[in-house]
Protein backbone atom coordinates (compact mmCIF):
# COMPACT_ATOMS: atom_id res chain seq x y z
CA UNK A 1 0.00 0.00 0.00
CA UNK A 2 0.84 3.53 -1.14
CA UNK A 3 1.19 6.82 1.54
CA UNK A 4 -0.25 9.03 -1.21
CA UNK A 5 -3.79 9.40 -2.89
CA UNK A 6 -2.69 9.65 -6.19
CA UNK A 7 -4.77 7.14 -7.79
CA UNK A 8 -8.21 6.86 -6.13
CA UNK A 9 -11.05 4.12 -7.64
CA UNK A 10 -14.23 2.83 -6.97
CA UNK A 11 -14.92 -0.78 -6.35
CA UNK A 12 -17.58 -2.09 -8.39
CA UNK A 13 -18.52 -5.74 -9.61
CA UNK A 14 -15.21 -6.83 -8.73
CA UNK A 15 -12.59 -4.74 -10.15
CA UNK A 16 -11.49 -1.32 -8.85
CA UNK A 17 -12.26 1.26 -11.56
CA UNK A 18 -10.27 5.13 -11.83
CA UNK A 19 -11.56 7.93 -13.21
CA UNK A 20 -11.54 7.67 -16.65
CA UNK A 21 -14.27 9.62 -18.53
CA UNK A 22 -16.05 10.07 -14.55
CA UNK A 23 -16.67 13.36 -12.53
CA UNK A 24 -14.09 14.02 -9.83
CA UNK A 25 -14.23 15.99 -6.86
CA UNK A 26 -11.05 17.52 -5.18
CA UNK A 27 -9.41 15.84 -1.97
CA UNK A 28 -8.28 18.50 0.33
CA UNK A 29 -5.27 18.87 3.09
CA UNK A 30 -7.36 20.56 5.74
CA UNK A 31 -4.24 21.78 7.73
CA UNK A 32 -3.36 23.52 4.55
CA UNK A 33 -5.89 23.82 2.18
CA UNK A 34 -4.52 22.17 -0.76
CA UNK A 35 -5.40 19.77 -3.16
CA UNK A 36 -4.15 16.78 -3.12
CA UNK A 37 -5.70 14.27 -5.02
CA UNK A 38 -9.27 14.00 -7.16
CA UNK A 39 -11.63 10.96 -6.25
CA UNK A 40 -13.69 10.07 -8.94
CA UNK A 41 -17.17 9.94 -8.49
CA UNK A 42 -19.69 6.78 -9.84
CA UNK A 43 -21.88 6.97 -12.38
CA UNK A 44 -25.41 5.58 -12.75
CA UNK A 45 -24.23 2.75 -14.94
CA UNK A 46 -21.52 1.99 -12.33
CA UNK A 47 -24.16 2.48 -9.37
CA UNK A 48 -26.31 -0.06 -11.43
CA UNK A 49 -23.29 -2.43 -11.72
CA UNK A 50 -23.23 -2.17 -7.57
CA UNK A 51 -26.74 -3.07 -6.97
CA UNK A 52 -26.18 -6.26 -9.61
CA UNK A 53 -23.17 -7.21 -7.83
CA UNK A 54 -24.44 -6.81 -4.34
CA UNK A 55 -27.60 -8.72 -5.01
CA UNK A 56 -25.49 -11.70 -6.22
CA UNK A 57 -23.46 -11.20 -3.52
CA UNK A 58 -25.75 -11.44 -0.93
CA UNK A 59 -26.99 -14.85 -1.83
CA UNK A 60 -23.25 -16.09 -2.25
CA UNK A 61 -22.68 -14.64 1.39
CA UNK A 62 -25.45 -15.88 3.44
CA UNK A 63 -25.26 -19.58 2.38
CA UNK A 64 -21.63 -19.23 3.55
CA UNK A 65 -20.81 -21.03 6.27
CA UNK A 66 -20.80 -19.11 9.16
CA UNK A 67 -17.24 -19.79 10.28
CA UNK A 68 -15.76 -18.76 7.08
CA UNK A 69 -17.19 -15.62 7.83
CA UNK A 70 -16.04 -14.73 10.99
CA UNK A 71 -12.86 -16.09 9.66
CA UNK A 72 -12.61 -13.25 7.37
CA UNK A 73 -13.84 -10.75 9.38
CA UNK A 74 -11.10 -11.91 12.11
CA UNK A 75 -8.54 -11.79 9.35
CA UNK A 76 -9.53 -8.55 8.40
CA UNK A 77 -9.47 -7.05 11.53
CA UNK A 78 -5.68 -8.64 11.67
CA UNK A 79 -5.13 -6.73 8.39
CA UNK A 80 -6.46 -3.08 9.94
CA UNK A 81 -4.48 -3.52 12.86
CA UNK A 82 -0.85 -4.35 10.67
CA UNK A 83 -1.60 -1.50 8.25
CA UNK A 84 -2.83 0.97 11.30
CA UNK A 85 0.11 3.06 10.57
CA UNK A 86 -0.50 4.15 6.72
CA UNK A 87 -4.50 4.00 6.96
CA UNK A 88 -3.66 6.25 9.76
CA UNK A 89 -1.55 8.66 7.60
CA UNK A 90 -3.74 8.56 4.98
CA UNK A 91 -6.47 9.85 7.57
CA UNK A 92 -4.54 12.67 9.04
CA UNK A 93 -3.61 13.96 5.87
CA UNK A 94 -7.32 13.97 4.32
CA UNK A 95 -9.38 14.91 7.58
CA UNK A 96 -6.87 16.86 9.74
CA UNK A 97 -6.78 14.38 13.23
CA UNK A 98 -3.49 14.42 14.83
CA UNK A 99 -1.90 10.84 13.85
CA UNK A 100 -2.70 9.24 17.16
CA UNK A 101 -6.16 9.42 17.69
CA UNK A 102 -6.23 8.60 13.43
CA UNK A 103 -4.15 5.07 14.47
CA UNK A 104 -6.19 4.71 17.51
CA UNK A 105 -9.61 4.94 14.80
CA UNK A 106 -8.07 2.12 13.05
CA UNK A 107 -7.52 0.12 15.77
CA UNK A 108 -10.87 0.65 17.10
CA UNK A 109 -12.69 -0.60 13.54
CA UNK A 110 -10.42 -3.77 14.07
CA UNK A 111 -11.77 -4.09 17.05
CA UNK A 112 -15.51 -3.88 15.67
CA UNK A 113 -14.59 -6.58 13.06
CA UNK A 114 -13.58 -8.85 16.05
CA UNK A 115 -16.33 -8.79 18.33
CA UNK A 116 -19.07 -9.32 15.38
CA UNK A 117 -16.51 -12.27 13.87
CA UNK A 118 -18.22 -14.03 17.24
CA UNK A 119 -21.22 -12.08 17.08
CA UNK A 120 -22.20 -14.22 13.89
CA UNK A 121 -21.91 -17.12 15.28
CA UNK A 122 -24.56 -16.12 18.43
CA UNK A 123 -26.95 -15.30 16.56
CA UNK A 124 -29.50 -17.53 18.16
CA UNK A 125 -33.22 -18.19 17.78
CA UNK A 126 -35.80 -19.10 20.11
CA UNK A 127 -37.63 -22.48 20.47
CA UNK A 128 -41.74 -21.75 21.61
CA UNK A 129 -43.41 -23.65 23.64
CA UNK A 130 -46.22 -26.00 22.34
CA UNK A 131 -47.96 -28.92 22.48
CA UNK A 132 -46.26 -32.29 21.71
CA UNK A 133 -45.70 -32.91 17.88
CA UNK A 134 -45.85 -29.42 16.83
CA UNK A 135 -42.83 -26.43 16.63
CA UNK A 136 -43.09 -22.97 16.69
CA UNK A 137 -39.78 -21.35 15.97
CA UNK A 138 -38.32 -17.72 15.62
CA UNK A 139 -35.43 -17.35 14.02
CA UNK A 140 -33.04 -14.14 12.25
CA UNK A 141 -32.07 -13.72 8.79
CA UNK A 142 -30.15 -11.17 6.98
CA UNK A 143 -31.89 -8.62 6.29
CA UNK A 144 -30.36 -7.88 2.33
CA UNK A 145 -28.18 -5.84 0.88
CA UNK A 146 -27.65 -2.80 2.64
CA UNK A 147 -26.82 1.04 1.41
CA UNK A 148 -24.25 2.58 3.83
CA UNK A 149 -23.59 6.08 4.14
CA UNK A 150 -21.03 7.43 6.52
CA UNK A 151 -19.73 10.53 7.35
CA UNK A 152 -16.46 12.56 7.22
CA UNK A 153 -15.52 12.76 11.10
CA UNK A 154 -14.21 8.94 11.85
CA UNK A 155 -14.11 7.88 8.09
CA UNK A 156 -13.01 4.74 9.09
CA UNK A 157 -14.26 3.71 12.56
CA UNK A 158 -17.86 5.07 11.62
CA UNK A 159 -17.81 3.03 8.15
CA UNK A 160 -16.20 -0.19 10.36
CA UNK A 161 -19.55 0.04 12.58
CA UNK A 162 -21.65 -0.41 9.75
CA UNK A 163 -19.86 -3.23 7.24
CA UNK A 164 -18.98 -5.22 10.68
CA UNK A 165 -22.43 -6.24 11.88
CA UNK A 166 -24.02 -6.14 8.22
CA UNK A 167 -21.32 -8.32 6.76
CA UNK A 168 -21.37 -10.30 10.14
CA UNK A 169 -25.11 -11.22 9.88
CA UNK A 170 -24.62 -12.40 6.19
CA UNK A 171 -25.76 -8.93 4.22
CA UNK A 172 -23.95 -7.46 1.39
CA UNK A 173 -22.98 -4.03 1.29
CA UNK A 174 -22.68 -0.79 -0.67
CA UNK A 175 -20.54 1.65 0.95
CA UNK A 176 -20.09 5.31 -0.02
CA UNK A 177 -18.02 6.87 2.61
CA UNK A 178 -17.29 10.44 2.76
CA UNK A 179 -15.98 12.06 -0.73
CA UNK A 180 -13.65 14.00 1.86
CA UNK A 181 -11.88 11.07 3.04
CA UNK A 182 -11.80 8.49 -0.05
CA UNK A 183 -7.91 7.13 0.51
CA UNK A 184 -8.22 5.93 4.44
CA UNK A 185 -11.84 4.17 3.40
CA UNK A 186 -10.64 2.83 0.34
CA UNK A 187 -7.51 1.38 2.26
CA UNK A 188 -9.72 -0.06 5.25
CA UNK A 189 -11.83 -1.76 2.57
CA UNK A 190 -8.90 -3.15 0.55
CA UNK A 191 -8.29 -5.27 4.41
CA UNK A 192 -11.77 -6.61 3.57
CA UNK A 193 -10.96 -7.87 -0.25
CA UNK A 194 -7.11 -8.76 1.20
CA UNK A 195 -8.68 -11.15 3.98
CA UNK A 196 -11.07 -12.74 0.94
CA UNK A 197 -13.80 -11.48 1.33
CA UNK A 198 -15.57 -12.64 -1.66
CA UNK A 199 -15.54 -9.28 -4.61
CA UNK A 200 -19.82 -9.09 -5.06
CA UNK A 201 -20.42 -9.18 -0.95
CA UNK A 202 -19.02 -5.38 -0.77
CA UNK A 203 -18.28 -2.39 -3.31
CA UNK A 204 -17.05 0.41 -3.03
CA UNK A 205 -18.64 4.29 -4.44
CA UNK A 206 -18.04 7.64 -4.20
CA UNK A 207 -19.99 10.89 -5.88
CA UNK A 208 -22.38 13.25 -5.56
CA UNK A 209 -24.43 11.75 -2.03
CA UNK A 210 -27.88 13.41 -3.13
CA UNK A 211 -27.46 11.48 -6.55
CA UNK A 212 -25.82 7.67 -4.73
CA UNK A 213 -28.07 8.18 -1.95
CA UNK A 214 -31.54 8.40 -4.07
CA UNK A 215 -29.92 6.31 -6.78
CA UNK A 216 -29.30 3.30 -4.15
CA UNK A 217 -32.25 3.83 -2.00
CA UNK A 218 -34.93 3.91 -4.83
CA UNK A 219 -33.77 0.47 -5.68
CA UNK A 220 -35.36 -2.62 -4.72
CA UNK A 221 -32.40 -4.21 -4.50
CA UNK A 222 -31.52 -2.02 -1.16
CA UNK A 223 -33.21 -3.65 2.36
CA UNK A 224 -31.31 -1.44 4.93
CA UNK A 225 -29.98 1.76 4.43
CA UNK A 226 -27.48 2.85 7.17
CA UNK A 227 -26.44 6.75 7.76
CA UNK A 228 -24.70 8.45 9.83
CA UNK A 229 -24.39 12.17 10.03
CA UNK A 230 -26.35 15.36 10.45
CA UNK A 231 -30.41 15.69 11.73
CA UNK A 232 -31.70 17.72 7.99
CA UNK A 233 -29.76 14.84 5.86
CA UNK A 234 -30.99 12.22 8.20
CA UNK A 235 -34.43 13.44 7.78
CA UNK A 236 -34.17 13.63 4.20
CA UNK A 237 -32.76 9.95 3.62
CA UNK A 238 -35.47 8.50 6.17
CA UNK A 239 -38.32 10.06 3.61
CA UNK A 240 -35.73 8.20 0.68
CA UNK A 241 -36.89 4.90 2.84
CA UNK A 242 -39.95 5.48 3.36
CA UNK A 243 -41.25 5.13 -0.24
CA UNK A 244 -39.71 1.51 -0.22
CA UNK A 245 -40.38 0.94 3.65
CA UNK A 246 -37.01 0.33 3.73
CA UNK A 247 -35.61 -0.21 7.47
CA UNK A 248 -33.15 2.36 8.50
CA UNK A 249 -30.59 3.07 10.99
CA UNK A 250 -30.13 6.64 11.34
CA UNK A 251 -27.60 7.84 13.70
CA UNK A 252 -27.59 11.81 13.43
CA UNK A 253 -26.64 14.61 15.67
CA UNK A 254 -26.61 15.67 19.49
CA UNK A 255 -25.68 18.35 21.69
CA UNK A 256 -24.24 16.70 24.23
CA UNK A 257 -24.45 18.20 28.05
CA UNK A 258 -22.28 18.02 30.57
CA UNK A 259 -23.60 18.70 34.20
CA UNK A 260 -20.62 19.24 36.73
CA UNK A 261 -21.43 19.12 40.06
CA UNK A 262 -19.71 20.59 43.05
CA UNK A 263 -18.86 17.11 44.52
CA UNK A 264 -16.53 16.11 41.01
CA UNK A 265 -12.97 15.80 41.62
CA UNK A 266 -12.18 19.24 39.57
CA UNK A 267 -8.37 19.25 38.92
CA UNK A 268 -9.47 15.10 37.49
CA UNK A 269 -12.66 16.52 36.18
CA UNK A 270 -11.19 19.02 34.08
CA UNK A 271 -8.00 16.90 33.07
CA UNK A 272 -10.90 14.67 31.47
CA UNK A 273 -12.92 17.01 29.82
CA UNK A 274 -10.66 19.55 27.98
CA UNK A 275 -8.99 16.85 25.74
CA UNK A 276 -12.40 14.95 25.26
CA UNK A 277 -13.60 18.35 24.20
CA UNK A 278 -11.41 19.12 21.91
CA UNK A 279 -10.44 15.50 20.27
CA UNK A 280 -10.95 15.48 16.94
CA UNK A 281 -11.31 19.25 16.97
CA UNK A 282 -15.20 18.81 18.07
CA UNK A 283 -16.31 17.00 15.23
CA UNK A 284 -17.81 14.25 17.21
CA UNK A 285 -21.30 13.71 17.52
CA UNK A 286 -21.28 12.58 21.21
CA UNK A 287 -18.57 15.46 22.06
CA UNK A 288 -19.22 17.11 25.27
CA UNK A 289 -20.52 20.83 24.20
CA UNK A 290 -23.16 22.15 26.68
CA UNK A 291 -21.42 22.27 30.26
CA UNK A 292 -23.47 23.18 32.83
CA UNK A 293 -21.53 23.88 36.27
CA UNK A 294 -23.36 24.21 39.82
CA UNK A 295 -22.55 27.70 40.60
CA UNK A 296 -20.12 27.07 44.02
CA UNK A 297 -16.91 26.26 41.39
CA UNK A 298 -18.44 27.27 38.18
CA UNK A 299 -15.32 30.25 38.24
CA UNK A 300 -12.86 27.52 39.18
CA UNK A 301 -13.72 25.31 36.25
CA UNK A 302 -13.86 28.53 33.77
CA UNK A 303 -10.30 29.18 35.35
CA UNK A 304 -9.15 26.18 35.02
CA UNK A 305 -10.81 24.79 31.35
CA UNK A 306 -9.17 28.15 30.30
CA UNK A 307 -5.92 27.36 31.68
CA UNK A 308 -5.72 24.03 30.10
CA UNK A 309 -7.37 25.07 26.66
CA UNK A 310 -4.46 28.01 26.29
CA UNK A 311 -1.48 25.25 26.69
CA UNK A 312 -3.13 23.50 24.01
CA UNK A 313 -1.01 22.99 20.70
CA UNK A 314 -2.83 23.03 17.53
CA UNK A 315 -1.07 22.56 14.16
CA UNK A 316 -1.19 19.89 11.72
CA UNK A 317 -2.26 16.46 12.86
CA UNK A 318 0.98 15.02 11.26
CA UNK A 319 3.07 16.76 14.17
CA UNK A 320 4.13 14.99 16.97
CA UNK A 321 3.64 17.96 19.33
CA UNK A 322 -0.15 18.61 17.76
CA UNK A 323 -2.72 17.80 20.14
CA UNK A 324 -5.78 19.88 17.93
CA UNK A 325 -5.47 19.80 14.13
CA UNK A 326 -7.90 21.63 11.46
CA UNK A 327 -11.47 21.02 10.92
CA UNK A 328 -11.84 18.72 8.32
CA UNK A 329 -13.59 21.03 5.77
CA UNK A 330 -13.98 24.43 3.92
CA UNK A 331 -17.38 24.94 5.26
CA UNK A 332 -16.93 24.28 8.96
CA UNK A 333 -14.96 27.65 9.94
CA UNK A 334 -17.25 29.60 8.54
CA UNK A 335 -19.89 27.64 10.36
CA UNK A 336 -18.49 27.89 13.61
CA UNK A 337 -17.42 31.23 13.23
CA UNK A 338 -21.30 32.40 12.93
CA UNK A 339 -22.34 30.58 16.03
CA UNK A 340 -19.17 32.12 18.29
CA UNK A 341 -20.13 35.53 16.71
CA UNK A 342 -24.22 35.51 17.48
CA UNK A 343 -23.01 33.69 21.09
CA UNK A 344 -20.98 36.71 22.04
CA UNK A 345 -23.19 39.48 20.18
CA UNK A 346 -25.98 38.40 22.80
CA UNK A 347 -23.73 38.53 25.82
CA UNK A 348 -21.39 35.53 25.77
CA UNK A 349 -17.48 36.01 27.16
CA UNK A 350 -14.83 34.42 24.72
CA UNK A 351 -12.55 33.25 27.82
CA UNK A 352 -10.32 31.66 25.09
CA UNK A 353 -10.16 31.21 21.58
CA UNK A 354 -12.73 32.53 18.90
CA UNK A 355 -11.31 33.23 15.80
CA UNK A 356 -10.80 31.06 13.04
CA UNK A 357 -6.98 30.23 12.24
CA UNK A 358 -4.92 32.27 8.99
CA UNK A 359 -4.51 29.21 6.66
CA UNK A 360 -5.94 25.54 6.43
CA UNK A 361 -9.21 25.15 7.94
CA UNK A 362 -8.28 25.54 11.46
CA UNK A 363 -10.56 27.25 14.23
CA UNK A 364 -8.98 28.41 17.46
CA UNK A 365 -10.28 26.06 20.63
CA UNK A 366 -12.92 28.17 22.36
CA UNK A 367 -14.12 28.43 25.70
CA UNK A 368 -17.83 30.36 25.94
CA UNK A 369 -18.87 31.34 29.40
CA UNK A 370 -22.53 32.93 30.64
CA UNK A 371 -23.81 31.53 26.93
CA UNK A 372 -27.95 33.37 27.11
CA UNK A 373 -29.85 30.57 26.48
CA UNK A 374 -30.92 32.82 23.34
CA UNK A 375 -27.97 32.14 21.51
CA UNK A 376 -27.97 29.60 18.19
CA UNK A 377 -25.32 28.11 19.70
CA UNK A 378 -26.92 26.53 22.52
CA UNK A 379 -29.59 24.99 20.20
CA UNK A 380 -27.71 23.93 17.29
CA UNK A 381 -24.56 22.09 17.56
CA UNK A 382 -21.18 23.69 16.81
CA UNK A 383 -19.79 20.60 15.62
CA UNK A 384 -16.18 21.96 16.59
CA UNK A 385 -14.19 22.87 19.24
CA UNK A 386 -15.99 25.09 21.30
CA UNK A 387 -17.32 24.65 24.61
CA UNK A 388 -20.48 26.76 25.65
CA UNK A 389 -20.92 27.03 29.59
CA UNK A 390 -23.66 28.55 32.01
CA UNK A 391 -24.04 27.57 35.95
CA UNK A 392 -26.87 25.77 37.97
CA UNK A 393 -28.08 26.02 41.05
CA UNK A 394 -29.76 22.76 41.20
CA UNK A 395 -30.33 18.77 40.24
CA UNK A 396 -33.35 19.45 38.71
CA UNK A 397 -32.10 22.76 36.63
CA UNK A 398 -29.59 21.05 35.40
CA UNK A 399 -31.67 18.17 34.60
CA UNK A 400 -34.44 20.08 32.67
CA UNK A 401 -31.24 22.14 31.26
CA UNK A 402 -30.31 18.86 29.62
CA UNK A 403 -33.23 17.65 28.37
CA UNK A 404 -34.39 20.71 27.17
CA UNK A 405 -33.15 19.99 23.18
CA UNK A 406 -35.36 17.90 20.83
CA UNK A 407 -31.99 15.82 20.82
CA UNK A 408 -30.68 13.03 22.75
CA UNK A 409 -27.47 11.67 21.75
CA UNK A 410 -24.62 11.47 24.63
CA UNK A 411 -24.84 12.67 27.60
CA UNK A 412 -22.49 13.34 30.75
CA UNK A 413 -22.29 14.42 34.27
CA UNK A 414 -19.56 14.26 36.74
CA UNK A 415 -20.46 13.58 40.78
CA UNK A 416 -19.27 11.84 43.74
CA UNK A 417 -22.76 11.00 44.83
CA UNK A 418 -23.83 7.98 44.34
CA UNK A 419 -27.75 8.27 44.77
CA UNK A 420 -27.07 11.22 42.51
CA UNK A 421 -25.49 9.39 39.72
CA UNK A 422 -28.68 6.96 39.73
CA UNK A 423 -31.21 9.62 39.21
CA UNK A 424 -28.78 11.66 36.19
CA UNK A 425 -28.75 7.98 34.78
CA UNK A 426 -32.64 7.57 34.79
CA UNK A 427 -33.84 11.46 34.13
CA UNK A 428 -31.54 12.34 30.91
CA UNK A 429 -32.73 11.61 27.82
CA UNK A 430 -30.47 10.06 26.07
CA UNK A 431 -29.05 7.19 23.90
CA UNK A 432 -25.99 7.14 26.01
CA UNK A 433 -24.60 8.49 29.40
CA UNK A 434 -21.39 8.42 30.77
CA UNK A 435 -20.89 9.47 34.48
CA UNK A 436 -17.29 10.12 35.34
CA UNK A 437 -16.31 8.64 32.19
CA UNK A 438 -16.66 9.09 28.61
CA UNK A 439 -15.91 6.05 27.36
CA UNK A 440 -19.58 5.35 25.78
CA UNK A 441 -18.27 4.27 22.39
CA UNK A 442 -17.40 0.80 22.28
CA UNK A 443 -18.13 -2.79 20.46
CA UNK A 444 -20.42 -4.34 22.57
CA UNK A 445 -22.55 -1.72 23.91
CA UNK A 446 -25.67 -0.54 21.87
CA UNK A 447 -24.70 3.10 20.81
CA UNK A 448 -27.42 5.57 19.21
CA UNK A 449 -29.58 8.42 19.58
CA UNK A 450 -33.43 9.34 21.52
CA UNK A 451 -35.81 11.88 20.08
CA UNK A 452 -34.16 13.86 16.56
CA UNK A 453 -30.81 12.31 17.29
CA UNK A 454 -32.21 9.10 15.23
CA UNK A 455 -33.11 5.41 16.09
CA UNK A 456 -31.71 2.14 15.81
CA UNK A 457 -28.36 1.33 17.23
CA UNK A 458 -24.66 0.48 15.92
CA UNK A 459 -22.89 -1.74 18.35
CA UNK A 460 -23.41 -4.28 20.45
CA UNK A 461 -26.01 -7.32 19.80
CA UNK A 462 -28.66 -4.84 18.98
CA UNK A 463 -26.22 -3.60 16.13
CA UNK A 464 -26.26 -6.64 14.55
CA UNK A 465 -29.68 -7.37 15.35
CA UNK A 466 -30.33 -3.80 12.81
CA UNK A 467 -29.25 -6.12 10.03
CA UNK A 468 -31.58 -9.12 10.75
CA UNK A 469 -34.79 -9.66 9.98
CA UNK A 470 -37.14 -11.99 12.16
CA UNK A 471 -38.98 -14.92 10.69
CA UNK A 472 -41.55 -17.24 12.76
CA UNK A 473 -41.87 -20.58 11.49
CA UNK A 474 -44.91 -22.69 12.74
CA UNK A 475 -45.08 -26.31 12.09
CA UNK A 476 -48.43 -28.48 13.30
P1 LIG B 1 -24.20 17.91 5.96
O1 LIG B 1 -25.54 17.93 6.56
O2 LIG B 1 -23.98 18.63 4.67
O3 LIG B 1 -23.67 16.42 5.72
C1 LIG B 1 -23.59 15.49 6.76
C2 LIG B 1 -23.11 14.16 6.14
O4 LIG B 1 -24.10 13.64 5.28
C3 LIG B 1 -21.86 14.28 5.27
O5 LIG B 1 -21.05 13.15 5.49
C4 LIG B 1 -22.40 14.31 3.84
O6 LIG B 1 -21.49 13.77 2.90
C5 LIG B 1 -23.61 13.42 3.96
N1 LIG B 1 -24.69 13.77 3.05
C6 LIG B 1 -25.15 15.01 2.77
N2 LIG B 1 -26.20 14.94 1.94
C7 LIG B 1 -26.41 13.63 1.69
C8 LIG B 1 -27.35 12.91 0.92
N3 LIG B 1 -28.33 13.53 0.25
N4 LIG B 1 -27.26 11.56 0.89
C9 LIG B 1 -26.31 10.92 1.58
N5 LIG B 1 -25.39 11.54 2.34
C10 LIG B 1 -25.45 12.88 2.40
O7 LIG B 1 -23.25 18.50 7.06
P2 LIG B 1 -21.68 18.70 7.10
O8 LIG B 1 -21.37 20.13 6.87
O9 LIG B 1 -20.97 17.66 6.28
O10 LIG B 1 -21.46 18.31 8.61
C11 LIG B 1 -21.92 19.16 9.63
C12 LIG B 1 -23.05 18.55 10.40
O11 LIG B 1 -23.22 17.18 10.16
C13 LIG B 1 -22.73 18.69 11.86
O12 LIG B 1 -23.43 19.78 12.38
C14 LIG B 1 -23.16 17.40 12.49
O13 LIG B 1 -24.38 17.55 13.13
C15 LIG B 1 -23.41 16.47 11.36
N6 LIG B 1 -22.54 15.29 11.37
C16 LIG B 1 -22.80 14.33 12.27
C17 LIG B 1 -22.01 13.22 12.32
C18 LIG B 1 -22.25 12.15 13.32
O14 LIG B 1 -21.31 11.45 13.68
N7 LIG B 1 -23.49 11.96 13.77
C19 LIG B 1 -20.95 13.09 11.43
C20 LIG B 1 -20.72 14.10 10.50
C21 LIG B 1 -21.54 15.20 10.46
Amino acid sequence: MTDDHADLQLFVDGAWTSGEGRDTGPVFNPATGETIAEVPFATPADLDAALAAADRGFILWRATDVQQRAAILHAAAALMRERADAIGRLLTREQGKILAEAKAEVFGAAQMFDWYAEEAQRAYGRVLVRPTGQRSIVIRQPVGPVAALSPWNFPVYLLAKKLAPALAAGCSVIAKPPEETPACTSAFFRCLLDAGLPADVAQLVFGVPDQVSRHLIASSVIRKVSFTGSVPVGKHLLKLAAEGVKRTTMELGGHAPVLIFADCDLDKTLDMVVPQKFRNAGQVCVAPTRFYVEAPIYDAFLKGFAERTAKLPIGDGMDEATRMGPLANRRRPDAIAALVNDATAKGARALAGGERGDHGYFFQPTLLADVPLDADIMSNEPFGPVAVTRSFETMEEAIEQANRLPYGLAAFAFTENGRRANRLGDAIEAGMVGINTFAISVADAPFGGVKQSGFGSEGGTEGFDSYCVTKAIHQA
